[in-house]
């Protein structure tokens, strides 16, 4: 998945135009730039590369979410539904604005189960919000069914599946809000940067205002400007942009990559009996930053982690063991550590994760081994990774 992998020339140029005027800031010294403006370009190329009307730029693929979530108008108080298996990011952006996340469980897609969802829904809620975890998705048209028939908020956090489709349209999309993280980490790099993305002109606006102060960015004096509402600071910087934009003209090359890397260790596990695959929705197709695949039970799921370990195998997660992604290890959330006082209501409903049991999450990721899909590996080094995970798989199968 990562973008850092391969960074250049490319990448080079683009920053040392940001470095020629000095002008490191996306907004306004229209004088000083010489024509450059990378976010604006970013944001251009974003668009086509997400077959979207609108695009606007921010610091963090966390802020993504904080802002595509306020831009619609949730807050204090209301309910946002999302899955146990994330990254931290997701209830952090949520509690940011004052709503109480709800973790829901997830299915074999690996993210939101319809049906969680439903039942999950009590008159506080405002919105579901989809994970895309590891480059694939859930079981979009039912999670948009649902959302209609309770007219709720649809939001994508697409932020590890940039690239993947669903029904030809590329994930981020799909839902009333799509969020994307371009951290050191992502398909594509920024350094730090996300993006939020949506067809509707009014959530764009007020993405585009509040994630600069409440500024309406009318005329050409900043100072000038009124604020039809409050913002909070949440800028892309030029030389972040530039690196970006260096980055997403590359995007097809890299995911050309993931997909041949992937196929190649997909196809040697496929070998094994007793290796199954996490399930990608009719009309769906992956972004192959991650393999993910199942073994028959936890006590075989941690082995084969241990054998990989090992054995050399970077970049494989068993987050059933891991304090990243997966509800069972957030202690600091059931706990409530905050710096800060919390709302009573946001405190009630974390506190009713304490004694809750997610079993049906815990049956796909305690069996669940994840696997980074890296750029810079040549086809035979992954052949070689392929002969080398089979190995460790069997071995672990016939214990
Ligand atoms: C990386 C990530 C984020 C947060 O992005 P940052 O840019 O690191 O803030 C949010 N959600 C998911 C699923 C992620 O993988």
């Amino acid at each position: 998945m990562p973008g850092f992998e391969l960074f250049g020339d490319l990448e080079r140029k683009e920053v040392n135009d940001v470095l020629d005027n000095g002008v490191l800031m996306r907004y306004g010294f229209d004088g000083m730039r010489k024509g450059h403006w990378k976010a604006k370009a970013l944001e251009t190329e974003l668009k086509h590369t997400f077959k979207i009307n609108h695009v606007q730029l921010v610091s963090s693929g966390t802020a993504a979410v904080s802002v595509a979530l306020a831009s619609a108008g949730v807050g204090a108080g209301d309910e946002v539904i999302m899955p146990t298996f994330t990254f931290v990011a997701s209830f952090e952006a949520i509690m940011m604005l004052g709503a109480i996340p709800v973790l829901v469980d997830i299915d074999d897609t690996l993210t939101l189960d319809p049906k969680a969802v439903e039942e999950a829904i009590t008159e506080k809620t405002k919105a579901v919000m989809i994970v895309q975890m590891c480059g694939s998705m859930g079981d979009m048209n039912a999670l948009r069914n649902i959302c209609t028939k309770h007219n709720l908020l649809f939001v994508e956090d697409a932020c590890q599946a940039i690239g993947g489709t669903y029904e030809g349209k590329p994930l981020g999309s799909i839902a009333d809000l799509g969020c994307f993280s371009f951290d050191f980490v992502k398909t594509i790099t920024c350094g730090e940067g996300g993006a939020v993305i949506t067809n509707k002109a009014e959530y764009y606006k007020n993405a585009d205002h509040y994630s600069d102060h409440g500024h309406d960015h009318v005329g050409q004096d900043r100072g000038a400007e009124t604020h039809p509402f409050l913002g909070y600071n949440f800028r892309l910087s030029e030389l972040h942009a530039a690196v970006g934009l260096a980055q997403v003209k590359r995007l097809p090359e890299f995911l050309a990559i993931q997909k041949r890397n992937y196929t190649i260790l997909r196809d040697a596990l496929s070998q094994v009996p007793g290796v199954t695959f996490r399930r990608v929705p009719e009309g769906g197709e992956e972004s192959y930053a991650f393999l993910n695949f199942f073994l028959p039970d936890l006590e075989t799921a941690r082995e084969v982690s241990t054998a990989f370990k090992n054995n050399g195998i970077d970049a494989c997660f068993h987050y059933y063991d891991n304090n990243w992604h997966y509800i069972r290890k957030w202690d600091h959330l059931k706990n409530v550590k905050s710096l800060y006082p919390i709302s009573k209501e946001v405190k009630q409903g974390l506190e009713t994760l304490q004694n809750r049991k997610f079993e049906q999450s815990d049956h796909f990721i305690a069996r669940n081994i994840s696997c980074l899909i890296k750029l810079s590996w040549s086809e035979e080094e992954v052949s070689k990774r392929a002969t080398n995970m089979v190995s460790c798989v069997q071995k672990a199968l016939n214990n």
